[in-house]
């Protein structure tokens, strides 16, 4: 049987570090971090990750700035009021909450953060520095996972780390997280041949794809850590992840659960990232 890798624990435990160094940073500096995030339009799922991200700035004692646009809000307005969180000392972190409205170029609303205030680590300039391995900033979800996997006393150095899905914001960066800590990793996607025999090979294996129960117990070698990112609804409608939860767990040394494993990690490194973004704009 698995041990369960309680994610809302680990999250909280890295929320409460970040309380207590924003504490300080602001006792010695008088610096408190301030996160700008942005929503455009009101898709339901973004309203409440944007909310939960509120919450998280209050609780860590981080000063949040919401911007909530119209759906019809164009894309200059949106640069504009950038450019304005770009030049805004109170702000070391903007996010802009993701889908944006299909007539908004989402590349160009990402490639106008500042490098130094993009928390979510997916301005140009930062993809880059995650590639060289000399970065300010890691991507939340990818960072989440790595503390995850360190939770566990499992070193990722020389295993078999097979990542399912290819994204820019999730599967690519978790692939070079995973490769910078010297795992042999292999990257699937749609066009791969053979899912499941990759997925056997892996020691440690990570699913983020977004197809409900995707990766199922035959797919999974005795002993391997599964990290489940996937965010699902079932036939029940019921929050599931890529995984078949209930019948892979008893083949894996570890696993995530779905909900309360990624999920909650993802948030937490955000409030780390915004706390490293006001630490630089100190010059500490
Ligand atoms: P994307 O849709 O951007 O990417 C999905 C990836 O999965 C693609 O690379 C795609 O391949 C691959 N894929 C699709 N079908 C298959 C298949 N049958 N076999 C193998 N690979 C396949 O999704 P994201 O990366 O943004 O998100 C992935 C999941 O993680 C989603 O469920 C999302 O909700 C969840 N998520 C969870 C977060 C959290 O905090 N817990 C945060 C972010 C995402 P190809 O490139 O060939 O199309």
């Amino acid at each position: 049987m698995a041990k369960l890798i309680n994610g809302k624990e680990i999250a909280a435990s890295v929320r409460k570090r970040v309380r207590f160094e924003a504490a300080e940073l602001r006792e010695k500096t008088g610096v408190v971090p301030g996160l700008a995030v942005i929503l455009v339009g009101d898709d339901p799922a973004s309203k409440i990750y944007v909310g939960n991200k509120k919450k998280a700035c209050l609780e860590a004692g981080f000063n949040s700035f919401e911007h909530i646009l119209p759906a019809e809000t164009t894309q200059q307005e949106l640069l504009e009021l950038i450019e304005r969180l770009n030049e805004d000392p109170a702000v070391h972190g903007i996010l802009c909450q993701l889908p944006l409205p299909k007539h908004i170029d989402e590349r160009a609303v990402i490639a106008a953060i500042s490098p130094k205030k993009d928390v979510d680590a997916f301005h140009p300039v930062n993809v880059g520095k995650i590639m060289i391995g000399d970065y300010d900033f890691l991507p939340c979800t990818p960072a989440g996972v790595m503390e995850l996997i360190h939770s566990t006393g499992v070193s990722v150095g020389g295993k078999r780390c097979v990542v399912v899905g290819r994204s820019n914001i999730v599967g690519k960066p978790m692939s070079m997280l995973l490769l910078h800590e010297n795992g042999t990793v292999t990257v699937c996607h749609s066009k791969t041949a053979d899912l499941a025999d990759e997925c056997r090979r892996a020691d440690i294996l990570v699913a983020a794809v977004g197809k409900a129960k995707l990766i199922t117990a035959d797919m999974v070698k005795e002993g391997a850590v599964v990290i489940d990112v996937g965010m699902n609804r079932d036939s029940n409608g019921k929050l599931c992840g890529d995984v078949d939860f209930e019948n892979v767990e008893p083949k894996a040394s570890f696993i995530t659960p779905v909900p309360g494993g990624v999920g909650p990690m993802t948030i937490a490194m955000l409030m780390c990232n915004t706390l490293t973004a006001a630490k630089l704009a100190a010059k500490l």
